[in-house]
């Protein structure tokens, strides 16, 4: 199994600060303008379990696919693109629809096979190969409004509507 890689967001300079936990790192320090981070690492974290943020200590996270939109946009783009020239250009315009249905089961294709990353709520601390990633919700609106607008701390309990 590959080591959770975590990756901060620098406080003074806004690049991301990639890091795997260690036992004895308790900053992590930027790149770029060399500001230095400081990070708690737990026990878990060496298991790559994702129980505590190592910035900012909070316990609420989602998860979502890593995936990159640009390249998505482009994509579709292509496709809009090659399907008005058949649509105009050709004697077959009824064969329009095939680039997208090919973006489509390209596409489908292609997001079952991303792996799912997990970001904290509070700060947007990225984790990538998390072990308890089953664990982790997709993104909750609410939470995240009453997590960022209003300081809430859910504590690691997932917000239901039942
Ligand atoms: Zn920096
Ligand atoms: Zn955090």
């Amino acid at each position: 199994m590959n080591m959770m890689e975590v990756t901060f967001t620098c406080d003074e300079c806004g690049s991301a600060i990639s890091v795997y936990p260690t036992k004895d790192v308790s900053v992590a320090k930027c790149k770029i303008c060399e500001h230095e981070k400081s990070v708690t690492f737990t026990e878990n974290h060496l298991n790559n379990v994702l129980k505590e943020c190592p910035s900012c200590e909070r316990k609420d996270f989602y998860q979502q696919k890593d995936f990159n939109r640009k390249i998505g946009v482009i994509i579709y783009v292509i496709a809009a693109s090659v399907s008005t020239y058949i649509f105009m250009m050709t004697e077959y315009p009824m064969y329009a629809a095939v680039p997208f249905i090919v973006t489509y089961c390209f596409d489908f294709f292609l997001f079952q096979k991303l792996s799912p990353i997990a970001i904290c709520y509070k700060c947007n601390t990225i984790f990538r190969s998390v072990g308890n990633i089953d664990e982790i919700h997709d993104f909750n609106h609410e939470m995240n409004d009453r997590i960022i607008y209003s300081d809430h701390d859910f504590d690691g309990e997932q917000l239901d509507h039942h």
